[in-house]
């Protein structure tokens, strides 16, 4: 395979990402506690543009963030497809510039939504994969596999990735794994925290909870458990990555994480970088030889991935330099960059990203002085610029990076699962209802064509797991059936909240109104998912 993946001609060098391989990291031994019941539990932050897996090594008190078969501590979440072979990961990247539409990689920004979501919509535009419309308007990535055309769905894609780190830490652990805690966006909905698990089922895992990004990274820096957490303690987590940025306001308490507010850009990311830098060097080749490489997407695939290496060169370095053979029109080119002109070419996207904190801040109501940690997650963190305007921002404030920022989030899931292992399931009270909970009413004998109002039967700031009921009745006589509709938000009126979801009860035995006895459930496990039932007493 790996002669396959790298033909004679290939432009990519052995070592795909040289600075990312960082050498193997010799598991320490396991114990007999360790392999007893199911095994270790895993954390895996999968990623839009990169996963990682990290273990919590219970007879050594310690996280281990584990390299996958390149060496590497973060996998590539993108998934190829070949006549012949699936690839994913490193080898799935490394062939996608000669096979982009079927190499599919992005899943993250389908799951949990439906087609005809807006932001579906608009990434379709952006893919050189196909997407199609699947049953119940679920979108499906359709590509070529094996000589057929196969769809899949983003769980489907995630789950070949959630494989892919369960095998990676299984060659580094030397054993089966089963369970798993699974990393989430704050701004994940139900739909898509409910697939994130489906896609864990897929691979064959138990998922023993979903968590918050921000909250993972928040654990790993052990700021739940710093001395005196009995008063509430406020942290904004950094997050910039390979294509989104994510500034969330959290405070934690008694290990009670609450998310005070969140800001970001969808389309932000180390990406957006390479974008500018690849739009450098074209202009450069366009003014030493006479030649526009833009024509050629293969070429500008290449330099792309100079760039990249490039870029993350000059985190640590002052300056890049780079070779590529017979770029364009057999000439081969020498590129070189130094890193104050990789800033200037990408401030204002920096400054975008202090822009996202300063609105964060006014959201949660708060001075950047009320901030007690800062840290620091996503590749892109690891930019000394990036680093530079956080910290001037917050007043020369130290920030949290002491653990490597793309594998933050892994190994807060990692000190988790070790939590749910020893403790059980229900063990930690870890999140609240970041709004309140609701079913719609109406009351006509008391108004009557006034709007239906928001009954709450989870207040915001719950912490869950909560399970709450509420008793109803119905309005009319010999009512046939009662329609529930569900909603989040403050407003007292349900038109200023959001519905989450709406379903009939059938089947009522005719009774005068207001006879009838309906209790309603709203339950809210520990994932943040939220289930509702209605019986008719
Ligand atoms: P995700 O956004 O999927 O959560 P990561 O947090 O791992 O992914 O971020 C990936 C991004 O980080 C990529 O765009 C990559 O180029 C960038 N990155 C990784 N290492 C470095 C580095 N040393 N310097 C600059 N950027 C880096
Ligand atoms: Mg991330």
């Amino acid at each position: 395979i790996s002669e396959w993946i790298l033909p004679p001609d290939s432009p990519f060098p052995l070592q795909y990402f040289p600075v990312r391989v960082q050498g193997r990291r010799a598991p320490s031994p396991l114990t007999p506690a360790e392999m007893g019941g199911d095994g270790p539990a895993i954390g895996v932050d999968l990623g839009t543009t990169y996963s990682c897996v990290a273990v919590w090594r219970p007879s050594h008190n310690r996280v281990e963030v584990v390299p996958n078969d390149q060496g590497n501590l973060t996998t590539p979440s993108c998934v190829a497809f070949t006549d012949a072979w699936r690839l994913i990961g490193d080898a799935a990247l490394n062939q996608a510039a000669r096979n982009p539409v079927n190499s599919v990689f992005d899943a993250k920004r389908l799951i949990g939504r439906r087609f005809n979501d807006a932001s579906v919509q608009g990434n379709i535009k952006l893919w050189p994969f196909k997407v199609i419309p699947g049953p119940a308007d679920r979108p499906m990535m359709a590509v070529q596999y094996g000589g057929e055309e196969k769809h899949f769905t983003a769980e489907e894609i995630s789950s070949m990735i959630l494989v892919k780190m369960k095998e990676t830490a299984e060659a580094y652990l030397g054993m089966s794994v089963k369970n798993v805690v699974i990393t989430v966006p704050v701004y994940f909905n139900d739909s898509q925290r409910q697939a994130t698990i489906d896609a864990g089922a897929i691979a064959g895992l138990n998922v023993l909870r979903i968590i918050n990004e921000p909250s993972a990274a928040a654990i790993a820096y052990g700021l739940d458990k710093m001395p005196g957490s009995g008063e509430a303690k406020t942290v904004l987590i950094f997050d910039l990555g390979g294509g989104t940025m994510d500034v969330s306001i959290i405070s934690v308490q008694n290990g009670v994480f609450t998310v005070k507010a969140t800001s970001g850009d969808t389309h932000l990311g180390g990406q957006d970088l390479n974008n500018r830098m690849v739009e450098h060097f074209v202009q450069d080749f366009l003014k030493k030889h006479k030649s526009d490489i833009r024509g050629s997407p293969r070429a500008l695939m290449r330099l792309r991935t100079a760039c990249e290496r490039a870029k993350r060169m000059l985190s640590s370095t002052v300056e890049a330099k780079f070779e590529i053979d017979k770029l364009h029109d057999s000439i081969d080119y020498y590129g070189r960059i130094t890193r104050a002109r990789f800033e200037e070419l990408n401030m204002d996207l920096f400054r975008k990203c202090i822009e996202h904190v300063e609105k964060c801040l006014s959201d949660a109501k708060m001075d950047k002085s009320q901030i007690h940690d800062v840290v620091l997650v996503g590749g892109s963190t690891r930019i000394p610029k990036v680093q530079q305007l956080l910290q001037d921002f917050f007043d020369g404030k130290t920030l949290c990076k002491s653990i490597n920022p793309d594998e933050a989030v892994a190994y807060g899931a990692a000190v988790l699962s070790g939590e749910c292992d020893r403790k059980g399931q229900d063990f930690l009270l870890l999140d609240v209802t970041p709004l309140s909970l609701g079913v719609e009413i109406y009351d006509s004998r008391v108004q009557p064509h006034i709007p239906g109002f928001m009954n709450v039967l989870v207040p915001r700031n719950t912490t869950i797991p909560v399970k709450r009921e509420g008793r109803y009745t119905t309005e009319f006589d010999n009512q046939k059936s009662v329609r529930i509709k569900v909603y989040e938000g403050e407003g007292a009126w349900t038109k200023d909240n959001k519905l989450l979801g709406e379903f009939m009860l059938e089947g009522l035995v005719p009774a005068p109104r207001g006879v009838p006895k309906i209790i309603e459930t709203m339950e809210v496990e520990a994932n943040g998912i939220l289930k509702v039932t209605a019986v008719d007493m």
